[in-house]
């Protein structure tokens, strides 16, 4: 299996795509084809088989045990809290949670994240790399999964940079805890989309240094979530159509899921749900992408605060397999800050994909409907996910994160009166039956390690001192 950049023919095996993580024209890397894959046909359907069976199809340059074990060091016990990986839940007849966040920092970053760096050091290995630093831009919940996957893992280093008052206050104390010798979070002073572009910018000025990224630019991000939707499909077990609700922000989870359907598997709508941040609900509607009106909010759901949602470009491609629309798209989007599908392309898209936006009102009152109808305590970038029109088919909320991680809004609804967020932490421990996940508690008494701002004219020049001193150069 070949991968391809979506703007140009620049044309690399699975291992150098892992490594370069963005294409040297800006593009993203895509598989050349996607290969099908029958969930029927399949003997074994544990979670690490079909992790195999999907990312052997993918990475078929990789050596079979190499890869298999690979999977089963990221999709076990220790790193995951739930038997089965992820949870699925029911909620009504028509409705189901698949809960994606019992790995170990509680949200779905950790499906991938856990596995992502074997297969760095695996295509390291093939290329005699003794020594990678990683760039990450996160808002909050990404960088935390990667450094805690990169954690002191030999020949990796790792330095994340997240907007400073962008994230919630678990997830900064998550990362500004960080434990290990060879990562560096950096609380910048900006959005996240400043931090996106900072990391985008020097990658394509320095592509000499011995760089990559984690972001979900990067294949390997990307492929491991194909694996959850198969395994929902495979537990579901149903002959209703299958809808699908993703919170979404940089569209990585949710092409997972495009993915998993051209794959073979039966999927019958993606809906894309975002909150305020609706730069994607009004482009899946009216086929303009236009951030030139657009303003950043700052939302109950973090991590999908987004202007630029860098996967779309590879839906785009999947979709209409013409690299030379998709680099004019993304050019306009550039320069004029806005790009226009037309009328059938736009008819096209709406026959994969729906969508729905949810308003920080929206998504207080979703979280109180799920709670006072189930007892089930939903996090603020799942309610942004649960459905608003009825249909005949089974809806899965994609459950992205743990209610642990964003503590916030339960202090209203639980009337709490309380500023502290452990405080409100342990009473959801105490009145609900949602676990309080282990690494989330242990915050109660960490040390920070972490704490300065920079400037944005600073990421430069910090970033290199970074990664030089980490490779010894
Ligand atoms: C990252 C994240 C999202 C958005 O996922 P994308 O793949 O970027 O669309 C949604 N919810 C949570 C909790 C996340 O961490």
């Amino acid at each position: 299996m070949k991968y391809t950049s979506t703007r140009s023919n620049e044309t690399v095996n699975a291992s150098l795509a892992i490594l370069n993580g963005l294409a040297k024209d800006g593009g993203l890397y895509v598989p050349e084809s996607i290969p099908t894959l029958d969930l029927n046909a399949l003997k074994d359907t544990s979670y690490q088989s079909l992790a195999f069976e999907i990312l052997s199809l993918f990475l078929d340059d990789f050596n079979k045990e190499d890869l298999k074990q690979t999977i089963n060091s990221a999709y076990n016990e220790n790193n995951f809290s739930h038997e089965s990986i992820t949870g699925l839940r029911k909620y009504n007849d028509n409705t189901y949670f698949l809960e994606l966040f019992y790995g170990k920092t509680s949200a779905f970053k950790d499906q991938a994240l856990s596995l992502y760096p074997y297969l760095l050091k695996l295509a390291m290995k093939e290329h005699d790399i003794d020594h990678l630093s990683i760039l990450t831009a996160t808002s909050g919940d990404t960088g935390k999964a990667a450094m805690e996957a990169i954690s002191d893992v030999e020949g990796l280093s790792i330095a994340v940079l997240f907007p400073k008052d962008g994230t919630s206050f678990i997830q900064k104390l998550q990362m500004q805890s960080q434990k290990g010798n060879n990562v560096y979070p950096l609380a910048i002073e900006g959005n996240f989309d400043d931090a996106q572009s900072a990391v985008k910018e020097f990658f394509l000025k320095h592509q000499d240094l011995p760089i990559t990224s984690a972001n979900s630019i990067n294949i390997a991000r990307l492929l491991p979530q194909i694996v959850y939707y198969y395994d929902l499909v495979h537990r579901l077990n149903t002959v209703k159509p299958i809808n699908v609700y993703v919170p979404t922000g940089n569209f990585g989870n949710i092409l997972a899921a495009f993915i998993a359907k051209e794959m073979g598997l039966p999927i019958q709508k993606l809906i894309v749900c975002t909150n305020n941040n609706n730069v994607l609900y009004e482009f899946f509607k009216t086929g303009v992408y236009d951030i030139s009106t657009k303003t950043f909010e700052v939302t109950h759901s973090p991590s999908m605060d987004i202007l630029i949602s860098s996967n779309l470009e590879r839906m785009l491609y999947f979709m209409f397999k013409d690299k030379e629309k998709v680099a004019g798209w993304m050019e306009d989007l550039k320069n004029k800050k806005r790009f226009q599908l037309s009328k059938s392309e736009l008819q096209k898209l709406q026959e994969t994909f729906d969508t729905q936006m949810c308003t920080n009102e929206c998504t207080y009152e979703a979280i109180q409907e799920v709670y006072e109808a189930s007892n089930i305590l939903i996090d603020p970038h799942t309610a942004t996910a649960l459905p608003q029109d009825e249909s005949e088919a089974l809806n899965v909320i994609v459950s992205t994160a743990s209610p642990y991680k964003f503590p916030k809004l339960y202090n209203k609804l639980f009337n709490l009166n309380s500023k502290d967020d452990f405080y409100i932490l342990n009473k959801i421990d105490e009145l609900t039956d949602e676990p309080y996940p282990p690494f989330i508690k242990e915050l109660e008494t960490i040390d920070v390690r972490f704490n300065q701002n920079i400037k944005l004219e600073e990421i430069e020049s910090v970033l290199k001192e970074f990664i030089i001193k980490e490779a010894k150069l």
